[in-house]
């Protein structure tokens, strides 16, 4: 087998910056450079545009058809690398391999390239699907692009995904949601010395904050996910007016909402409509508000098959809720049993990233010991 750490250098030395983080480069060089590598193993593997220049791989390792089908993931890009010294060089100091994406997530990537070269030459009960994504740093419009336009073309689907984000060697069962709220008033603009014909657009936001203030109580006093806590939101942005002696014409505000899975989208409409109508009880101006982006939350029963799979090849791993979002919602809303499980490190997102090498052999081992099984 490919000692892991050359996979983790080769990947970390391709820049795959995400465009949207200072112009990146984007995907295409290392999911090129990874389609070469698979195919030169004998596996097959194509790309799949989710956008111009943002490619995915997908690729097959073919089974033994005497289990199900299981789907890898791992992202591709990376978050910009302002401030390192040499990002893409990979430096191993004692178990640490530093440099941009070693942790977040390239040595999970590498972790699938080598598991496959390892089935392809000893095939595993199912068919395992590799997928490396574009773009999870900013949309996830990889992952989006497997769900939508390439699950539904297999004609037997995976059962479970298993997405390689580090998770300190925890089994990720779960993690909230989000959804990015904005309203719009439209008020009259006037002379403040006119009050007959100026309409405050801004006074309804008062109205909006303290409905929100009082859900935000609402959900400190109220039930609790074992694993994620409580639900959540915050005020993010608001803006209106134009000076001291005109009324307001108009005002915005955005706030964000984190959701448990035990929320249904119903909850979250009656939610968003009880604070548009706060803000319509106020004056009389024009009220509209809707919901910009949403992601799902991941909750994925404890005793799905997948997750036994992982406890019994890590008995010591806990079960655990993750404090951020993962393209792991997306593969469950599609109807995959959903896990999360990586490796060990620090610094996603920051200029000392590194990962374990030693945590990469042991989740390569683990997941290793869960294809074997094939039961999912
Ligand atoms: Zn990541």
């Amino acid at each position: 087998m490919t000692p892991l750490i050359n996979l983790v250098r080769q990947l970390v030395a391709i820049n795959s910056i995400n465009p949207a983080m200072n112009s990146g480069p984007g995907e295409a060089e290392v999911a090129q450079w990874a389609t070469s590598w698979l195919r030169a193993r004998g596996i097959d593997c194509k790309l799949q545009e989710a956008a111009p220049g943002r490619p995915n791989v997908i690729a097959r390792v073919v089974g033994r058809g005497e289990a199900p089908a299981l789907l890898l993931n791992a992202h591709l890009d990376t978050v910009a690398v302002e401030g390192m010294d040499t990002p893409f060089i990979l430096r191993v100091e004692g178990d640490r391999l530093y440099g941009r994406g070693a942790y977040d997530m390239k040595g999970s990537a590498a972790i699938m390239l080598s598991l496959a070269e390892h089935f392809v030459a000893s095939p595993p009960p199912g068919d395992i699907w590799l997928t490396l994504v574009s773009d999870e740093e900013d949309f996830s419009i990889g992952s989006d692009a497997i769900v939508r336009d390439w699950l539904p073309t297999l004609q037997s689907q995976p059962t479970a995904a298993l997405v390689l984000e580090p998770t300190e060697e925890g089994i990720g069962i779960a993690h909230k949601g989000f959804g990015w709220y904005e309203m719009e008033v439209r008020g009259r603009a006037a002379h403040g010395s006119l009050p007959d014909e100026g309409l405050d657009a801004i006074a309804p936001l008062g109205a909006v904050l303290g409905t929100l203030l009082a859900l935000e109580k609402q959900f400190a006093a109220g039930p609790t996910h074992p694993l994620l806590g409580r639900p959540s939101l915050h005020a993010s942005v608001i803006s209106g007016g134009s000076g001291w002696s005109v009324y307001p014409a108009e005002a915005q505000l955005r706030w964000e909402r984190r959701t448990l899975p035990s929320e249904s989208q119903s909850d979250l409409q009656a939610e968003m409509e009880r604070v548009l109508a706060a803000a319509r009880t106020v004056n009389g101006a024009d009220v509209t508000g809707h919901c910009a982006f949403a992601r799902d939350p991941l909750g994925t029963s404890s005793e799905a098959p997948l997750v036994s799979a992982l406890q019994r090849a890590v008995p010591e791993a806990p079960l655990v809720g993750l404090p951020f979002w993962t393209d792991g919602a997306l593969f469950s809303a599609a109807g995959l049993s959903t896990v999360i499980y990586g490796p060990m490190g620090h610094g996603a997102h920051a200029i000392d990233e590194w990962v374990s090498l030693s945590s990469l052999e042991r989740v390569r081992e683990a997941v290793r010991q869960v294809i074997e099984a094939g039961a999912f």
